[in-house]
Order: structure tokens, then sequence, then C-alpha cells
């Protein structure tokens, strides 16, 4: 028998079974995807490479901790570069920005838009560091079972400092008048899954992750960062088992004594699972022993889903950088098409991101790679023709105004992924992509907890819980459960 068994191969799962094997526990992964790395899933097509879900290589300082943690660096296992310009934003035609990779030089452009800016974009940094610093070394670290760990002094005292209680839009908005600048400013709000006006203001330490701490690309694709953990993983012992999905679990006096997958029973004195939070609650375990039952699922406000494409073009495309961000359409319409009221937008914004642009081995010669991704509603119903419609309306604002006409016969690989590939590739709750919108009231105790009370030797871990979605909170994630069922489980 096993110690642990870790449902799931998202980055969660493989950071946690590493920290387990680390601490001399035996581990196996149970992955129901023919590969490991959940939504960090890679694909090859017609000589083109694809990472299917993350593309931003943020907070490098928290993937050195990880490779850190066992006696390695990130080096070992990838070459990290840093894109400059970090990213490119198209307002419309002939209006755009980079984004450069000094925030000395980025300062001097706002202030060319807005005069004093560049002292106020030093003053908004300073501010972000410190958030950052105590957001990423301090409350990201704790499980948050109870309040009782926010209870130190210092923290009280920092309340202020922190600014839990108002919006990211808010103090952009302090500092800046431009539109431009708050645009950028506000933009990282949307990968912790809400509007700017939702988002509590300790957030804008990621604007310290994106605007100092730079944008980076792993050559050969976000897949590496999965190759190198599951990598140190198998060095330290941990055992990985693909197509095998999990399908129930028995419970007994309030233990977990079997799993019940497609490749028959699994037993360990212990479950970390690193699957989405909500199919394992409610399609893995007995009723009597879930936490949370459907109506509080149904309450929780859910970051977008996502409509994307993996393009092989057989053309360059010029004037698109490797980060695109399509800021040309109504910000406030588009966030209502997709919290307000849900439904297919009518004039979405959209992500292209092309890493041809940096890296050779993910196209073949005179080809380009594109990523595309259409924040949408979780949970709507789609088809080929809608799917289609939105893929014209991109390309036709891309050819517009990088002034490169792209045509459908210029793509000689085309793959479509939206809602229900999301459910049936990863059990995800509604179709979501990055699990649980990170608003005031679904941060640290007011997510769903880590441990289940009704169960001794269950963990949760993943983007649906502490501390969030996104790759650096998922691997958090993995070592705090690892953590926790060391400690509580008594493996
Ligand atoms: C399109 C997209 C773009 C993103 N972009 C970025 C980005 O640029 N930067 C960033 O930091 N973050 C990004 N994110 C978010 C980030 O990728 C996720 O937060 C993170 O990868 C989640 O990891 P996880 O381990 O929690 O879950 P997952 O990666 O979903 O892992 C869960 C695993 O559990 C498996 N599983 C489910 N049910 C079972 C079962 N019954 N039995 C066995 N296995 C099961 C699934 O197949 C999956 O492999 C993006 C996400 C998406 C979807």
């Amino acid at each position: 028998m096993k110690d642990v068994i870790v449902i799931g191969s998202g980055f969660a799962g493989i950071a946690s079974a590493c920290y387990l094997a680390q601490a001399g526990k035996k581990v196996i992964v149970l992955e129901k995807n023919e590969s490991v790395g959940g939504r960090a899933s890679f694909f090859k097509a017609e000589g083109f490479s694809f990472d299917m879900g993350p593309s931003w290589y943020w907070m490098p300082d928290v993937f050195e901790k990880f490779f850190g943690d066992f006696g390695k660096k990130p080096s070992d296992y990838y070459e990290l570069v840093r894109l400059d310009p970090g990213y490119k934003i198209f307002y419309g035609k002939n209006d755009e920005f980079e984004v450069p990779a000094s925030s000395k030089e980025l300062g001097q452009m706002f202030e060319q838009l807005e005069p004093g800016a560049a002292a106020q974009f030093d003053r908004f940094l300073e501010d972000a560091k410190y958030k950052y610093e105590r957001g990423i070394n301090d409350l990201v670290n704790k499980p948050s079972l109870s309040a009782l760990e926010f209870a130190d002094p210092k923290l009280l005292k920092d309340l202020f400092a922190l600014d839990l209680l108002s919006s990211i839009e808010g103090i952009v908005a302090k500092y800046f008048k431009h539109p431009k600048i708050r645009k950028i400013l506000e933009f990282p709000s949307y990968f912790l899954g809400a509007t700017p006006n939702k988002i509590p203001a300790l957030y804008s330490l990621m604007n310290f992750a994106d605007l100092q701490l730079g944008t980076w690309y792993p050559m050969g694709g976000m897949y590496e960062i999965i190759k190198g953990m599951k990598a140190v993983a198998e060095e330290l012992g941990v055992e990985f088992i693909t197509d095998t999905e999990v399908n129930g679990m028995d419970v007994v006096e309030g233990k977990i004594t079997t799993l019940q997958t497609s490749k028959g029973i699994f037993q360990a004195k212990s479950v970390v699972a690193a699957a989405d939070y909500n199919f394992v609650e409610q399609n893995l375990l007995p009723k009597s022993y879930r936490q949370y039952d459907e109506a509080y699922w149904d309450k929780q406000v859910l970051a977008p889903s996502s409509l994307i494409f993996y393009l092989g073009f057989n053309k360059r495309i010029e004037n698109l950088r490797h980060h695109n961000l399509f800021f040309d359409r109504d910000f406030t319409a588009f966030g209502e098409d997709i919290y307000e009221n849900p439904k297919w937008p009518e004039e979405p914004l959209f992500y292209a991101c092309v890493p041809s642009k940096t890296d050779d081995s993910v196209a073949p010669d005179g080809c380009e790679n594109v990523f595309l991704l259409m924040p949408v509603a979780p949970d709507l119903d789609g088809n080929e023709a809608i799917y289609d419609r939105y893929l014209k309306m991109m390309l036709s604002r891309i050819s517009d105004y990088t002034g490169v006409d792209l045509k459908e016969e210029d793509i000689i690989y085309k793959r479509a992924f939206a809602h229900q590939d999301f459910k049936d590739r990863y059990h995800a709750y509604k179709g979501n992509a990055y699990g649980l919108a990170n608003t005031l009231m679904q941060t640290a105790i007011f997510k769903p907890k880590m441990m289940n009370k009704k169960i001794k030797n269950l963990v949760y871990a993943g983007q649906l819980t502490v501390p969030g979605p996104g790759v650096p909170p998922s691997l958090i994630s993995g070592k705090l459960a690892a953590e926790l069922s060391i400690k509580h489980c008594k493996i």
C-alpha cells in the first residue's frame, strides 16, 4: 500500500507529490488523461507544438523557490528568456502600445500620456512591491483553514497598507487618469477571474509581478516546466500512472479506504485530491461526506471559461509580438456578457499568443504558431458554427491592425477548444478554465477548504481551493496540501 495517492497531475498534483516524496512518503499520481500536466497540457500537430493552457510565465521567484526546495534550479530543466517588450496592446487601428521590460522606460512612456505619471508610477510600483512581498512570502502560504491564521498583530496593522477593502480599479484610479494607463494596470485582474472593480487592491501585487519581475518564456514552451517538475518527482520516487480515471472513493468510518479507478482498485493511507474540487466532491465522494452541496457551488463566482484556437499558419504575421492583447472594444459591455448576463459576447476582447516569435522550435520554417483565447462566460453551449464566427471576427481584427491579410486558407492546422472540452478533458465545473474568481469573498478563508472535516485522510489541492487560480498559486497549493497531509492525515 502507498502512503499517498494524488488524484490529478496538474501543477498542484505534481508539486504535492514532490513535497510528499521528499518527506519520505511513497506516492502515486493517478491521471485520467494520456499525459501529465492538467490544464498545462501540450500537443504536436503538423509540425507545430502547442501549449494548451498557460502561456504567461510570471513570478519567476516562485518557480525558483519550488525547484530550490529540491536542490535544483529552473535552468536545470529549461532555458528561460525574458520577453522585451513583455506584450503588445492593440487599442484599435494604428493605436497600439508595447509594454517594455524596463519599468523605467514604461514610466517615461506613461509620462508622455499623462504629465506626472512617471513619478506616480514609481510610487504605484513601490506599493505593489510591498504587497507582493507580503502576499507571496507570507499570506499565500497560509492554508486558510481558520481566520486565526491571520490574527497576527503585523497583519492587523497592515490591513490598511494591503488595501483589502478597496478594488484594483480604485487604486489604479487613485494614481492615474489616462484610460490607456489604467487599462494596462488593470489588465492582471483578468488573470484573477473578475473585473477590476471586483478584485481587491491587494492584487496590485500582480502589477509588480508583471512590470517589475517581468514576463518570461521557457524555450520549448510552458510544458517544459511540467517536464522539469515530473523529473524532480520521479527522482524522488514518485510513480505516475496516466490514462487512469478515478471513478469513486469508498469511505469507512471517516477514512477513505479504496479508490475505484478505470484500471481497478488502488489503496493508500491518504489522498490528495488535486483534480477539480467540485468534481471530486460531487462525483467521487458519497453524498454524506461532501462538504459543499450543488447550491453552494452554484453561488460561487467562477472565473471565465475560454474559447481557444490552436492555429498553425503557413506564413509569418508581422507586427504581432509573442503576447498580444486586443483591448479594442468596450470592457464594460464585454464584462457584462461574462458576469452579469452570461452569453456569447457581441464584441469580445481577446488575446493572441505567438510563441514562434521567440521560439523557432514550435513552428515549421516560415510558419507561425498562434494561440487565440477569448474569455467567455462559463457553462455556455457552443458549436462549430459559433466558434467559426468568432475565429473570423478575431482574424479580421488581427488583419486590420497588423496589415497582414489572414484568411482561413492560410491555416494549416486548426483546433478549437471550449466549455465541453474543458469538461471532457479536465472534469471542469461548468467548463471553467481558471477556477474561482479571486473576489474578496472568495479569497483565503472564504475559499473551499483544503481539508475535508468529515474525512480524516483527504486533502484538496489546486486552483479551486487556496490560494487560487494561476500556475504559481497552484504550485503553492500543492505544497500546502502536502504539509497538511503530513500533519493531519497521520501518514
Ligand atoms: C487556457 C488557460 C490559460 C491559462 N493561462 C495561464 C497563464 O498564462 N499563466 C498562469 O499562471 N496561469 C494560467 N492559467 C491557469 C493555470 O493553468 C491553472 O490555474 C493551473 O494549471 C491549474 O492547475 P491545477 O493543478 O490546479 O489543475 P489542473 O491543471 O486542471 O489539474 C487537474 C488534473 O486532474 C485530472 N483529473 C480530473 N479528474 C480526474 C479523475 N477523476 N481521475 C484522475 N485525474 C483526474 C485532470 O485531467 C487534470 O490533469 C490558464 C489556464 C487555462 C485553462
